[in-house]
């Protein structure tokens, strides 16, 4: 049995009970633990919407929201994913995703509303609403849409009528007619699972017979169930804000969300303006008409009068939040919201990793490391998972990872073109050396031979994290060198949760994390290494791992090692990260892909610069270390300056017991040695 306990926050905690209906205690008699189910460290993140508009509300704490179309392309759609992650960080409640019949916007494909949507979800962790539109649709078909939005972990939609494609509005019997329709419809079918938004309109809908008429619909909407209203555009404070009266007034009390439109130059204007039919006020053509060709002027002056606007609204004390209209721009709302002040990137995060925000994971606590850079990939291959993990990595005797030969799906793809690639990593390799170039390169920021700044590399699509950038020196130094380094992390020995660069969680806490490294590197590095390595047994954790799957470890095959954890007031430990064993050998297969479907793809087959890449797939080792004494000065830099002493003294020594290489290439599990 599950019971509700209520937090001073006002949050919900779910806790067994027994069958008494009592809670346990944890007192000698009771036979169950005291634990909650889970241990939720953001209650926010499991919040619905509405209550987390509710509680914003409360506090008097205004947010603002985003709207984005779908764009028409592939590659458009790669670059609004990293809009979405870029405009993420600024803070929306949440961002909402139109619906346009006529481009499919229930398919599959990475065009459509509901892919869009779903990759915002799960893939960005950002609060999302689907726009849906009913006119000329069936039953059957719109709730295979709701369906499937469910199944996505989609909760909100922005039901809507909808225009006809290319004819006027025809009341149709038995179909859906109106909005109010689809509202009620979402609440027999799917209950109270979706929270539902509904439009409305300041001077009233331009087909309704009053605007009195229009507002008694509106009202309709939301008695049908509807939690929400979004506005259409306005130009005046004055316009929305007696709107609001007059909602208020026939007892619409849902919050009503002003859609704000900064105007971002003259063409999109004029047609917004004609599809929404509305007048743009004298005042405002006034100033634009003589600057209409001026794309700059017009934007400033649409910021500026943006934010005058909604500076009224927000004094007013009748508005909540803020609803923009981006046009999938960036500048004008960025900017119009750094002014208002409502543009807040908090650099604390809820746990080291990018949270999803999929129902099903919203009790997801830990990950494994390896995946660090690559969250996305992590997310796609774990959406069948059907637990979180607690537990999974207690026991993580087969935690099934799904394939990844999608590297075509829009979400992993790599943001730069090829050409930037080619630009970044060498039209031409000449030797393995000019590998360790680009992994140097990346490191130090500095411009390569060609005069590139490499920005990513595969197993890294963003420039080096700030944490990561503490070891800069030392990753600089081991790169040259051919240790090839994919993911690192500090040590930490209870740095504050709030600490702008290593920090996560609530405040008040401590942070912890064992120093780590990971990286490709030649056999002939890796015989140097694992003579090395006995010296810092049991300090010292490896696995050393080649294409083949053969695993040399001084590891427990079966046991997880916790690498980042945190202590918070009032709660247990937090152990979001941990070295995983069974995970690596699946992200080593990962990894080691991504030398040819990112790099050596990019090059003709058989030239010289392929078969560079290929040789480094082929016979490279990937190898994680992990420095068990956090509390002292890490050991990973004197293990590779032990490792590059060898190497460079007299070949005897590096000889001495350890000859060859030896590969099994069959999966087995050796001991310290690449001798057979
Ligand atoms: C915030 C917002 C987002 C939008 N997103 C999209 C989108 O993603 N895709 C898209 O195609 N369009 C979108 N639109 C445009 C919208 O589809 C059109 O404005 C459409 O004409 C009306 O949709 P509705 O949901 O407001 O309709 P409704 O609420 O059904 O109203 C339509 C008209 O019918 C009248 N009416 C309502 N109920 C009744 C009734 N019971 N009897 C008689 N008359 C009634 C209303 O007064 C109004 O005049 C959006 C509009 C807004 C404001």
């Amino acid at each position: 049995m599950v019971n509700q306990v209520q937090r001073v926050d006002g949050s919900w905690l779910s806790c067994k009970s027994d069958s008494s209906g009592t809670s346990n205690s944890g007192g000698e008699s009771s036979k169950e633990s005291s634990r909650c189910s889970t241990p939720v460290l953001d209650a926010v993140r499991s919040d619905r919407l509405r209550d987390k508009m509710r509680r914003r509300m409360e506090s008097g704490d205004q947010w603002f929201s985003l709207e984005f179309f779908p764009p028409r392309t592939a590659s458009g759609a790669v670059n609004l994913i990293s809009r979405f992650d870029r405009m993420g960080s600024g803070g929306p409640l949440f961002i909402d995703i139109t619906w346009h019949p006529a481009g499919d916007p229930g398919s599959d494909k990475e065009t459509s509303s509901m892919m869009i949507a779903s990759t915002a979800v799960n893939y960005c962790g950002l609060e999302s609403v689907l726009h849906l539109t009913c006119c000329n649709q069936t039953k059957e078909k719109i709730t295979g849409h709701l369906a499937k939005a469910k199944h996505l972990g989609l909760k909100n939609i922005m039901a809507l009528r909808g225009d006809p494609v290319g004819s006027d509005w025809e009341e149709e019997e038995g179909g859906f007619n109106y909005a109010v329709d689809l509202v009620k419809h979402i609440r027999s079918e799917f209950d109270d699972y979706f929270d539902v938004c509904v439009a409305g309109y300041p001077t009233g809908h331009p087909e309704a017979e009053s605007y009195e008429d229009d507002l008694r619909h509106l009202k309709e909407k939301v008695d049908a169930g509807a939690d929400f209203i979004i506005t259409q555009l306005f130009f005046r404070a004055d316009t929305f804000l007696t709107f609001v009266d007059d909602c208020r007034a026939i007892g619409v009390t849902c919050p009503i969300l002003p859609g704000i439109f900064p105007i971002q130059g003259y063409q999109s204007l004029r047609q917004l303006v004609k599809l929404s039919k509305l007048e743009v006020p004298e005042e405002i053509t006034r100033v634009i008409e003589p600057i209409k060709d001026n794309d700059a002027a017009i934007r400033n002056y649409g910021i500026h009068q943006a934010v005058e606007m909604c500076r009224v609204l927000l004094d007013s004390g009748k508005v909540p939040g803020l609803h923009f209209y981006t046009l999938n721009r960036e500048v004008a709302p960025t900017e119009v919201l750094r002014q208002l002040g409502l543009w807040i990137e908090d650099p604390r995060r809820p746990l080291p990793w990018a949270v999803s925000a999929h129902p099903k994971r919203r009790v997801e606590d830990v990950r494994p490391i390896f995946w660090a850079s690559r969250p996305k990939s992590y997310i796609y291959r774990t959406q069948d998972w059907d637990d979180f993990p607690n537990g999974r990595w207690g026991n993580s005797s087969s935690p099934a990872f799904g394939e990844l030969n999608d590297y075509y799906l829009f979400y992993l793809k790599s943001k730069s073109s090829k050409e930037a690639l080619l630009q970044m990593w060498g039209e031409e390799l000449k030797r393995e050396e000019s590998v360790f170039e680009v992994f140097t390169c990346y490191i130090t920021g500095q411009l390569n031979r060609n005069g590139h700044k490499v920005m990513c590399l595969p197993w890294n699509d963003e420039p080096l994290a700030p944490e990561t950038n503490l070891l800069k020196d030392e990753l600089e130094k081991v790169n040259r060198r051919g240790v090839l380094t994919i993911n690192s992390q500090p040590n930490i020995n209870g740095k504050p949760s709030t600490d702008a660069v290593v920090g996560w969680g609530p405040a008040g806490g401590y942070v912890f994390q064992k120093a780590y490294l990971e990286f490709f590197t030649s056999s002939e590095n890796v015989n140097a290494l694992l003579k090395v390595l006995k010296k810092y047994e049991p300090r010292v954790n490896y696995h050393i791992v080649n294409v083949h799957g053969r695993n040399l470890t001084n590891a427990h095959e079966m046991q997880p090692n916790a690498v980042t954890w945190g202590i918070f007031p009032g709660r247990e430990i937090v152990q979001p990260t941990v070295v995983d064993p069974v995970s690596f050998m699946y992200w080593k297969d990962e990894a080691f892909a991504l030398w040819i479907e990112q790099w050596a793809k990019l090059y003709e087959d058989e030239s010289p610069s392929r078969m560079i890449i290929k040789y480094i797939h082929d016979n490279y080792f990937l190898v994680n270390l992990v420095d068990n004494d956090f509390p002292l000065k890490s050991c990973l830099w004197q293990v590779l300056d032990d490792m590059f002493e060898l190497l460079d003294a007299p070949l005897e020594t590096l000889a001495d017991g350890m000859p060859g290489d030896g590969s099994h290439g069959d999966g087995s599990h050796d001991n310290g040695t690449l001798a057979e």
